[in-house]
């Protein structure tokens, strides 16, 4: 039996909520498919400060580094809004993006029929929607050094973030969307903003001419990201794959969550490179929503973007195609036959918990899964 390892990170808020559904997912693979599965759970984000004393252990990363692939859920809250800046929950997420060396998020925005009444867009604008967005997640503003805040006496201080890329970063992220496009509907919308910044206008050169020698059979276009914005929100059918850097990609998709009715249904992935000698890369798999401490601890969380995060991860960790399609073939079905959290409900359907939508889920997998 192969023996496939996971690091469970589940993190604050509803994380552990989500968490524990996807829990249920893989003892029906041990049980049912033989997977081998694997997992380890550790402490993340805030929860990891108050009992560890930093948002990711030294331990922690070294299992992140050493295992198949990481689950992560969400972390962050009011809580810790005190802690010192270089303590903060997040910066436990950026650690394990930057020393996994993750720096290709793919955050696929897909409108289930059945939801399409749930988003603020008219249905006939998103119903069928299927857009991949590509954000460069290891580089940009959110790293780039100076990165300070500066007291300039008189009351007067001066913050400063740095916007930087070179051009492997650009390439290497430009490929990953050319790649994707080709297993889609071959078409890439690079965005970024050239007519104002020096890093738009290196990204527009490099992914011109990453397509041009690598990828030409691919049709690209270039947009600048505000054009972008307004574009996903008035005709977002017109996208396939979207590339784009951090800062804007970090937007972008939450723009295109909501075209898919909730935050609480938006899986993604973050991949880095391929290793040289094994071939493995190195991944995590983590809903794009945050703590939601609003709704944290009631049971009421959508469970669907961690699980839905699950199923890329048995697609481009463990290539479990047939049981990737299976889970969503699943979370469509639930969807179709009227089960709802209160983020996606509608009228006439029946509203459900986290728990009780974790178990129709996984109720419909165990029958695919026979
Ligand atoms: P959020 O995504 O946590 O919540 C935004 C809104 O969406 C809230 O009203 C929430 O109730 C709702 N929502 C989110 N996920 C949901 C789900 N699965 N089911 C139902 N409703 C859901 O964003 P926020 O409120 O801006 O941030 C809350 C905390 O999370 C902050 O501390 C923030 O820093 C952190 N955060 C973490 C991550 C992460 O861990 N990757 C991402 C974003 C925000």
């Amino acid at each position: 039996m192969a023996t496939r390892s996971l690091l469970l990170l589940p993190g604050d808020g509803i994380g552990p909520e989500a968490m524990a559904e996807v829990d249920k997912l893989i003892a029906l693979l041990n049980e049912r498919r033989g997977a081998g599965f694997e997992t380890r759970t550790r402490l993340v984000g805030g929860a990891a400060i108050d009992a560890e004393g930093a948002p990711v252990s030294d331990e922690t990363m070294a299992l992140a580094m050493s295992c198949d692939a990481v689950l992560f859920g969400a972390v962050g809250g009011p809580k810790w809004d005190g802690v010192p800046y270089e303590l903060r929950p997040e910066a436990g997420l950026l650690r394990l993006r930057k020393d996994l060396a993750l720096f290709a998020n793919l955050r696929p925005a897909i409108c289930y029929p059945a939801l399409a009444d749930a988003s603020s867009l008219k249905r006939h604008l998103v119903e069928g929607l299927d857009i991949l967005i590509l954000r460069e997640l290891t580089g940009g503003v959110y790293f780039g050094e100076p990165k300070e805040i500066v007291d300039l006496g008189g009351g007067q201080k001066r913050g400063v973030d740095t916007q930087v890329y070179e051009t492997y970063e650009i390439e290497r992220i430009a490929r990953a969307a050319f790649e994707a496009a080709r297993t889609r509907r071959n078409r890439v919308t690079s965005m970024e903003k050239r007519n104002v910044m020096k890093t738009g206008v290196l990204w527009n050169e490099v992914v011109s001419r990453v397509h041009r020698d690598e990828y030409p059979d691919v049709a690209l276009d270039h947009m600048l990201a505000d054009a972008g914005g307004m574009k996903l929100v008035q005709a977002p059918k017109q996208f396939d794959v979207i590339v784009t850097d951090n800062l804007f990609g970090d937007m972008l998709s939450d723009i295109a969550a909501m075209l898919t009715g909730s935050l609480g249904m938006l899986p993604s992935a973050s991949l880095g490179s391929p290793d040289e000698t094994t071939g493995k890369r190195r991944a995590m798999y983590e809903p794009v929503h945050g703590s939601a401490p609003d709704i944290a601890g009631q049971g009421i969380a959508n469970p669907i973007a961690m699980i839905a995060s699950f199923a890329m991860c048995l697609r481009y960790s463990f290539a479990m195609v047939a049981e990737a399609d299976a889970l969503e073939a699943s979370i469509a079905h639930v969807l179709e036959s009227g089960t709802r959290t209160g983020d996606i409900m509608v009228e006439g359907a029946s509203k459900v918990g986290t728990a009780e939508m974790g178990d129709a889920i996984a109720a419909a997998f165990a029958e695919r899964l026979g």
